[in-house]
């Protein structure tokens, strides 16, 4: 299995460490060519508007578009929900719509207001793991075909659909590898 890591900004080299410390091959993806070559996604962490950007000089977004819909896996985290949602708040772009929720972008407020809290995710592991959040998106609307996974002072960070999942966290800048091994098998 390889798993690619769209690298064109924001937490790259930590997914793909978590990857490798899986003992499983991970690459980095900027073009359709690289896209051919992998099993599934994950999107990390950055600056959604600029990750968004690039998508769209590279050309990449149809191909990408009919790979997961076609049931690719992919992982979208912080940034990386933004880009997969149907819908961002207050704005009328979205980029691969490719999981029927609407996010709301810095929903809790500017870099000081990033924090790290603990829960369980059922889903992924019986163990409570950490949750790191910066500048973290959040989830106000949920279609009919998603499953919540989380939720924090009772807004939902993390759902998924057939093969896409979102986390507004970031298990990537953690110790713990269990959400990666979880992505790995779905
Ligand atoms: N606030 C960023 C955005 O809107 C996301 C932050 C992150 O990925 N850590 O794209």
């Amino acid at each position: 299995m390889r798993v690619g890591v769209l690298a064109f900004q924001g937490g790259v080299t930590e997914h793909i460490s978590h990857i490798e410390r899986l003992g499983v091959k991970a690459v980095k993806v900027k073009s359709v060519e690289d896209l051919k070559r992998i099993d599934r996604l994950i999107i990390p962490g950055g600056e959604s508007t600029t990750i968004g950007r690039f998508l769209m000089l590279s050309n990449m977004i149809d191909y990408l578009k009919e790979e997961i819909y076609s049931g690719m896996p992919v992982w979208g985290t912080c940034a990386g929900m933004i880009l997969l949602a149907k819908e961002i708040e207050g704005s009328n772009i979205s980029y691969i719509k490719a999981i029927d929720i609407t996010v709301r972008r810095n929903a809790y407020g500017s870099q000081i207001d990033s924090f790290t809290t603990r829960a369980c995710i059922e889903e992924v592991s019986l163990n409570e793991i950490p949750l790191v959040f910066i500048r973290a998106p959040y989830i106000t609307h949920i279609g009919e075909n998603v499953k919540s996974l989380c939720t924090i002072k009772g807004n939902i960070v993390a759902a998924k659909s057939r093969n896409v999942i979102v986390t507004a966290f970031h298990p990537e800048l953690t110790d713990n590898l269990e959400f990666h091994e979880y992505f790995i098998k779905i």
